[in-house]
């Protein structure tokens, strides 16, 4: 027997069982992005590594050892995206979608990360990500917490994801802090776990959600990025709290919260869950006002955020809000041996008239009581035998569930849909 192929690691199928959850997730996704006024926006799935080097940031953990980075047969170097800001970024430049305008945007799909498999975390997951431009003011970070907030509404998830809530402040004060904290670590080296001593140098604010012990305790006393805000970031803050207050969405301000990735300043915010272990993240975002001039583009203010599918799919698990698969509603059956010959054009005729209707045809032949036990291991609510005799057509529709009816014979098939119709 030849040797069986196997999906690469952390790269996962999402079978038919598991799809109708899938739907259900992309669907209310979807509908609630209509309700704020976004656009979908669909970028490639592969762009040049330049463009992640440039945005997220050359010291950060995507770019240092997680991206799938090779050379295209003309040695151009690519990479399959990590994430989706970068891309939203670099079309709206291309496509002229960001000067002097504003856009509400929304994406969905696949990226790519070398990160070790576990529970909530993989090497091809999803996100869905919101991408607001050209607005600075606090009411849009509000707006796009909002929308978050609606879909865990909408699926049931309101008391499972608590929003945690910082600020950035500008670049400025986020230099003189990291000049603070440098100094402040430096002082206490020794005890630093050994990411957090390698940071030091490179991305000494990374240091503040370091999962070691030793290292939080430390930073105990360390200096707090708060204080160093500038006076027009604090005002954005408090912009952003008012809201977020009048709007009723509850939040606590985790000063440690820095994300990973470079390009974020003022707002950033995520809503994490104790449902999941330490993949707890499930949507995280912020501010990113020099991303769109850094890759080339005029000025512009940005704001959004990235949920990651799978841990979301993984919380309505926990808490049992999935949907069942759809069976078929109704199984085609082709009663004598004239009848075969019939049957697919039966079934149109059928998906003509109950569009909704979802018709599976028996496919073979085998004996009539065979075939019944197949409608009846399908789960179909309904079988349709249709018999051909010296080419008359006859029906008969049987509920095969609970009521367990056989409804009259008919030579009419709108008997059969007024049959399906007093449902
Ligand atoms: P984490 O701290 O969990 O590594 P991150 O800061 O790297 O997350 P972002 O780059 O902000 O994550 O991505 C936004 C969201 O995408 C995360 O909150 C998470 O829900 C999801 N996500 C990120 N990486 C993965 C992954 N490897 N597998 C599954 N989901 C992921
Ligand atoms: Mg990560």
């Amino acid at each position: 027997m030849a040797k069986t192929i196997q999906a690469i690691r952390g790269m996962n199928d999402i079978l038919p069982s598991q799809t109708p959850a899938w739907q259900y997730v992309e669907g209310v996704i979807r509908n609630t992005a209509a309700a704020y006024s976004y656009q979908e926006i669909r970028m490639p799935v592969v762009e040049s590594t330049d463009l992640f080097k440039r945005s997220i940031g050359e010291v950060t953990d995507i770019v240092e050892k997680e991206m799938y980075t090779f050379d295209d047969r003309n040695g151009d170097s690519l990479t399959l995206r990590p994430e989706g800001t970068a891309s939203c970024v670099r079309a709206g430049n291309e496509h002229g979608l960001l000067y002097n305008q504003t856009q509400r945007l929304w994406y969905m799909g696949p990226m790519f990360r070398h990160e070790r498999p576990q529970k909530g975390r993989y090497r091809q997951f999803h996100q869905f990500g919101i991408e607001a431009f050209g607005m600075d003011g606090p009411d849009i970070d509000a707006e796009v917490i909002l929308l978050s907030a609606r879909l865990w509404q909408a699926f049931g998830i309101r008391d499972q994801v608590q929003l945690q809530l910082n600020s950035l402040a500008s670049n400025e004060a986020r230099a003189n802090y990291r000049v603070a904290l440098r100094d402040y670590l430096r002082a206490h080296e020794a005890q630093l776990d050994e990411d957090s001593k390698r940071r030091l140098d490179t991305n000494v604010l990374r240091v503040l959600d370091s999962k070691s012990p030793e290292t939080q305790a430390i930073l105990v006393d360390a200096p707090k990025l708060s204080e160093y805000w500038d006076d027009e970031s604090r005002v954005h803050f408090d912009g952003l709290c008012q809201r977020l207050d009048a709007a009723g969405i509850e939040y606590v301000l985790n000063e440690k919260l820095v994300r990973g990735l470079d390009y974020y300043n003022r707002t950033v915010f995520e809503w994490v869950t104790t449902e999941l272990g330490s993949q707890g993240t499930v949507c995280a975002g912020g501010r990113y006002d020099g991303l769109v001039e850094q890759l080339g583009g005029k000025p512009t203010p940005a704001v959004g955020f990235a949920m990651g599918i799978e841990r979301l799919v993984l919380l309505l698990e926990t808490q049992g809000l999935i949907p069942a698969t759809q069976s078929s509603d109704l199984y085609l059956i082709a009663g004598n041996d004239d009848a075969e010959l019939n049957v697919l054009t039966v079934a149109e005729q059928l998906r003509d008239a109950l569009p909704t209707l979802r018709v599976q045809v028996h496919s073979g032949s085998q004996a009539l009581k065979k075939k019944l036990a197949k409608a009846d291991k399908s789960d179909a609510t309904y079988a349709l035998v249709v018999m051909n005799d010296n080419d008359k057509l006859s029906y008969q529709l049987k509920h095969l569930r609970e009521r367990e009816i056989d409804y009259p014979v008919t030579s009419s098939l709108s008997d059969v849909l007024q049959q399906l119709g007093t449902e």
